[in-house]
């Protein structure tokens, strides 16, 4: 039998700034079974997709393209063909200089099922990124988007730069870095005042945002000065001028700030991407990999005897997560935990608890080992049995103390920490040449887990020209034993905390 056809989505990722793809295309990339891309499309995006997904990499690599055209078009014919959905997934909008529409085109040629999800073009939000409206009641009625790159296939001027520049108000050229000195000459024989502005949004939507100003007649030194690179987008307009107004993106704060997370992969995200949304570049440095136990046969084990427990103890929103999802792998009934008082180590962990319904009694003001055996000591837990549901590589302290208060402890490993491997040179680099403003720390054992994976180097004098974050006094005094000085520590020992710790650092005067 033939095998049904699949689909291919032309999909827009938008211009960088992973937080501009749509809706649409977003609930794509998480259903596709392949997924197709370009160079200048956020790599972050592609956190999202589907375990089994597979993605391949069409974009130019160190200035050499990986597939041509054909071969692009043929893959997508090919994979359609043998059934997949498929997500060709393109930077900006995808029928905006984006060669969509030969795609579109292919497809259509041989009967390919496709559909189009337009994206956030750069052309726009490069310039909305840099306080620039593209159009403006009284400065400009009119917008015209071109190409500096001319296809060399199409012989000479297929932008009538001249005819352009006469009659738009504002001009935006994509792909015109390398050409811009005929661009700016093509405007002034045109007619257009030398006086005209200009901006040159390099990066547009990224952290890293650049942005140089100048005019028709010195735009060309600036940008020599500037060292802009591609991709960026060239703006030619009195619009260009209201961004001493209307700019926003640099004001952000953490704009401009080079930022590492040295938090587990999984949960790096959501605090990367709040970074992000706060202006920061985030560098993901994972030092700590979280996989359940090879083996769930202990906890199976504690959990078919589970009404036989007065307390449960977790200490980490790992240990929560694992728990909750083994009894519900099993399909036992939440209600199997009725009676059981719950006791969560930190605001974190008791959150995924209530998360689910869940409230635990016991919560300690002070989030270490100790204040939890302080607040336990308030119970009363001589002959209580106490179930600990922690990693393999927790401490004594809390089963020893409890015991000691009369209670009959059992412990179970319900997930494995451990060193991941991540490559240290790059990051070593960053560090050495003070590129880094900021690195975080968000347990003790990020810290102890990144000093063993900088594999020797001096500590203190790696981090000489990087301030250091930590989520709070534990972890700082971690760090302050390594004569490491800790120049942000969150109050509340939470994640949301610590945002909070390092934007106030960032606002506050520098002296
Ligand atoms: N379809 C894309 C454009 C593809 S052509 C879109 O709609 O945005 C590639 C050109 O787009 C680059 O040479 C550059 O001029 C522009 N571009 C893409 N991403 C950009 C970004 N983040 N900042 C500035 N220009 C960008």
């Amino acid at each position: 039998m033939k095998k049904p056809l699949g689909k291919v989505y032309l999909v827009g990722a938008g211009p960088g700034d992973p937080g501009l793809i749509t809706r649409k295309g977003w609930r794509l990339l998480k259903e596709a079974d392949l997924i197709i891309y370009d160079h200048l499309v956020n790599l972050s995006l592609l956190a999202a997709v589907r375990q089994e997904a597979k993605t391949v990499n069409v974009g130019k690599q160190v200035g050499k393209k990986i597939l041509e055209q054909q071969e692009i078009n043929e893959l997508l014919i090919r994979e359609a063909k043998g059934g997949r959905m498929v997500v060709r997934l393109k930077g900006g909008d995808p029928f905006l200089f984006g060669r969509g529409g030969e795609e579109a085109q292919a497809l259509a040629g041989k009967g390919i099922p496709f559909e189009v999800v337009p994206g956030v073009t750069s052309a726009i939000a490069a310039p909305a990124y840099a306080g620039i409206p593209v159009t403006h009641r009284g400065l400009a009625s009119s917008l015209a988007v071109v190409t500096g790159h001319e296809d060399p296939g199409k012989g000479a001027a297929a932008v009538n730069m001249g005819a352009i520049a006469r009659s738009v108000d504002t001009v935006v050229c994509l792909m015109g870095v390398g050409r811009m000195d005929t661009l700016v000459e093509e405007m002034l024989l045109s007619g257009k005042s030398p006086e005209t502005p200009v901006a040159i949004v390099e990066r547009g939507t990224h952290p890293h945002q650049k942005v140089v100003e100048g005019t028709l007649s010195t735009i060309l030194v600036e940008a020599g000065k500037a060292g802009v690179r591609p991709p960026a987008v060239i703006v030619v307009g009195a619009v260009v001028k209201l961004r001493s107004i209307t700019a926003w993106f640099e004001y952000l704060p953490l704009a401009g700030k080079t930022i590492v997370v040295t938090r587990e992969q999984g949960q790096a995200f959501a605090f990367a991407d709040s970074l992000e949304q706060a202006g920061a570049r985030v560098i993901l440095f994972p030092t700590i990999e979280i996989t359940p136990p090879k083996s769930f046969r202990e906890i199976d084990r504690v959990l078919s005897k589970l009404k036989e427990y007065h307390y449960i103890v977790f200490t980490s929103a790992n240990g929560v997560k694992a728990f909750l999802s083994r009894l519900q792998m099993l399909k036992r009934d939440i209600r199997c935990l009725a009676g059981i008082t719950l006791a969560a180590l930190g605001a974190v962990t008791a959150e995924a608890l209530r998360s689910c319904g869940l409230y635990p009694k016991i919560v300690p003001p002070v989030f270490t080992s100790g204040g939890l055996v302080a607040a336990l000591k308030q119970e009363e837990m001589r002959g209580k049995k106490v179930l600990l549901f922690r990693s393999q590589i927790a401490g004594d302290l809390l089963p020893r103390r409890l015991k000691r208060m009369g209670a009959e402890v059992e412990e179970v490993s319900g997930y494995i920490i451990r060193n991941p491997r991540p490559n240290p040179a790059g990051l070593k680099q960053l560090l050495k040449k003070g590129a880094v403003d900021l690195i975080t720390f968000t347990s003790p054992s990020t810290f102890t887990n990144f000093v063993s994976l900088m594999g020797g180097e001096p500590i203190a004098e790696l981090l000489g020209g990087t301030r250091v974050a930590a989520i709070g006094p534990v972890t700082k005094k971690e760090i302050r034993g390594a004569g490491i000085k800790v120049a942000i520590t969150a109050p509340s020992h939470t994640v949301a905390g610590l945002l909070d710790a390092i934007a106030a650092y960032y606002r506050a005067p520098k002296p």
